[in-house]
């Protein structure tokens, strides 16, 4: 079919059922939205973990599953069948095997969980970015066979804990993996609970806020069930999914004005012609309601919506959503643009202060701004004070540089207005690398 103009004959009406969302939420059964962020060393078995959790849920069924290990075992690869139910795109994918059915999401009994970031991506950083800063809490897998803890530690495992703390990701699940390679035994869970408990407290983490779990991600042992072997028997906590499930959304914020950021713009559907999807960060909306679109300041109408894949008339903070959209040019609309209310919008601002952790050494000097899969081009103008990571108390004032590691506060400039609004997860990149991650003030 094919678009038409947007005349005022063609104005779509939708008729709003004027709900009280927030007391629909408060009666409804619907399952709670959590979304997560997995992050560890290379090889430390993150996807198999991931597919492992997505097989164990039902998020993938048993036929698929066996013919990812028919393929798997046809090119001599076989325990990477379960690390290839993620929806980990296409170069992944292009290594030999045709993947139709791939996923990120799955269900327990209460909640609906998202991994934001899957593992494998190559071009890891920009993604776990994109992730992070949706993210309600990191699972951090690590390898504990001999030597692979102690190697990586050294190496992605500090910077991306770092990087999503600085983010304000402040729950944290650890994953002590591969148990099996070491027969389970208790002396070495508890000298990487040690070391880690150590270097996460360092990057900022709370005590109460980390949680360790020894597991075996190939053999499914304390993912979803328990394991059965004897010498894991010192072991009483929690599973894995039992873990997850405790952990508390990131933001409440149901009754602050709406925002959400666009992640993708859908054009084209029979019956939806213009989708946009995205995590409602604060506040709610329903069906018929207006939206204001930034930084375009074009309005829209929810035509209907969905929430986790479901039909929906109403949606609040923390879920994720696909509206279904009228009434507004799609060349107004980009992944990264903020969705708020007419009454209540975001202001656009070309400077801000933001709190950050340095990943290289910072100094004035050009910077692009990364908001979710927003970014614009700007300038570090100033290094403010440089400050302690865990109580935020000032070290040492207008410092000239400062070196990887150190968290600072300053002040930054952009090309141009966008909208953004304090507390966001803003991320600072420079000649491709990640300089920078942090909270907006
Ligand atoms: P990623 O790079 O972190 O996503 O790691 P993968 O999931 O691709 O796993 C890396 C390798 O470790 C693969 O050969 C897996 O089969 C293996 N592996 C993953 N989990 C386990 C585990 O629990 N035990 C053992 N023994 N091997 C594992």
């Amino acid at each position: 079919a094919e678009m038409k103009d947007l005349s005022v004959e063609d104005k779509v009406t939708v008729k709003s059922k004027h709900l009280d969302v927030l007391s629909e939420y408060k009666k409804s059964t619907r399952k709670r939205s959590a979304n997560f962020v997995v992050i560890g060393h290379v090889d430390a078995g993150k996807s198999t973990l991931m597919g492992r959790l997505l097989a164990d849920q039902g998020a993938i069924d048993q036929r698929t599953l066996d013919r990812y290990r028919r393929e798997a075992e046809k090119i001599g690869k076989g325990s990477f069948a379960l690390a290839w139910v993620l929806d980990q795109g296409s170069e992944e994918r292009a290594r030999g095997v045709t993947i139709d059915i791939a996923t990120n999401q799955f269900e327990t009994e209460k909640t609906a969980f998202t991994i934001v970031d899957a593992p494998g991506h190559r071009d890891f950083v920009p993604n776990m970015i994109a992730g992070a800063s949706q993210a309600d809490f990191a699972v951090l897998v690590i390898d504990s066979s001999v030597g692979k803890f102690e190697s990586g530690l050294k190496g992605q495992t500090k910077e991306h804990a770092l990087l999503v703390r600085s983010m304000g990701v402040q729950k944290i699940v650890v994953a002590v993996n591969k148990m099996d390679t070491v027969q389970w035994d208790h002396g070495r869970f508890e000298e990487i609970e040690q070391q880690i408990s150590a270097f996460l407290t360092a990057a900022g983490f709370q005590q109460n806020n980390i949680s360790f779990v020894p597991c075996s991600g190939v053999l499914g042992d304390n993912i979803s069930r328990r394991t059965e072997n004897p010498h894991a028997s010192w072991y009483t906590g929690r599973t894995l999914i039992e873990e997850l499930e405790t952990s508390e959304p990131y933001t409440h914020a149901l009754e602050k004005p709406l925002r959400m950021t666009i992640g993708d713009v859908f054009r084209g559907g029979v019956q939806n012609p213009l989708s946009i999807s995205g995590r409602i960060d604060a506040g709610s909306l329903q069906m018929g309601d207006q939206i204001l679109t930034l930084p375009s300041g074009e309005t829209a109408t929810v035509r209907s919506l969905e929430v986790d894949g479901e039909p929906s008339d109403w949606a609040v903070a923390g879920q994720n959503v696909v509206l279904n959209i009228a009434n507004i040019d799609p060349i107004h609309l980009r992944s990264g643009d903020v969705v708020c209310r007419p009454s209540s919008p975001i202001s656009t601002i070309s400077s801000f202060t933001a709190k950050v952790l340095a990943f290289e050494h910072l100094m004035p000097m050009q910077v692009d701004v990364h908001r979710g899969r927003l970014h614009v081009p700007g300038r570090i103008s100033k290094l403010v004070a440089s400050l302690d990571k865990s109580s935020g108390a000032v070290i040492k004032k207008r410092p000239k540089i400062v070196g990887p590691g150190v968290v600072v506060r300053v002040v930054v400039e952009m090309d141009q207005a966008v909208p953004l609004e304090a507390p966001t997860r803003i991320v600072l990149r420079a000649g491709g690398s990640t300089v920078a991650a942090g909270l907006l003030e």
